[in-house]
């Protein structure tokens, strides 16, 4: 298992950790917010962009009447505790204007997901990895194999590429003009 937090309230560790993020938005100039959200990425304390997938349009799951999301995955390493790495998503997050208003899956300016943390299984409040129901969402599964290997072991859920194989696709398109970054 990854070590994590060896002693309560700590923020950074030893050796870096392979994750994975997920971006979304639905307001505002999507396109415009998640490659804008990538480059901050780029800036995080402790850590290192190792590669972006391409932009995704896809279609909204949850309340109706949404606009279509742009989904987007990212691979790091970091030295952030995971519950750090929360808060500077969070921070990201807030920068870009987004407000919680308590309504899951509706529309948002920027959401930042910690999709996988290493090898690490954390069910904390208010931070569980692997994040929830990613198994099943192709907006989250495809923009991810763009930044990591079909055999990634995502802990507790499977290998990537088997997940791929059983998640419906339609609705997640590639924009045209985008193409993965390493
Ligand atoms: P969602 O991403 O599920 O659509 P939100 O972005 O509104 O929902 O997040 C709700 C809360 O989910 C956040 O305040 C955050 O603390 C929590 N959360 C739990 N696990 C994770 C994770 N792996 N990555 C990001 N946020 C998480
Ligand atoms: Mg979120």
């Amino acid at each position: 298992m990854t070590r994590i937090d060896p002693s309560p309230g700590r923020s950074t560790l030893g050796a870096p950790v392979a994750v994975w993020i997920g971006l979304g938005s639905n307001l505002q100039e999507p396109e415009r917010q998640v490659s804008a959200a990538i480059g901050e990425l780029a800036t995080l304390p402790e850590s290192r962009l190792l590669a972006a997938s391409r932009l995704y349009r896809t279609a909204p799951v949850g309340p109706p009447g949404q606009p279509d999301y742009i989904n987007a995955a990212a691979r790091l390493e970091t030295r952030l505790a995971p519950q750090a790495l929360l808060a500077e998503l969070h921070r990201i997050e807030l920068a870009h204007g987004r407000r919680r208003d308590g309504t899951r899956w509706g529309p948002r300016i920027l959401d930042l997901d910690i999709l996988v943390y290493g090898d690490a299984r954390i069910d904390e409040p208010g931070l569980t990895i692997p994040h929830q129901e990613m198994a099943r969402r192709a907006f989250v599964l495809v923009p991810l194999a763009d930044v990591a290997p079909p055999e990634l072991a995502i802990p507790g859920l499977g290998i990537l590429a088997e997940l791929l194989e059983r998640c419906e696709r339609d609705g997640v398109e590639p924009l045209g003009d985008s193409d993965p970054a390493e």
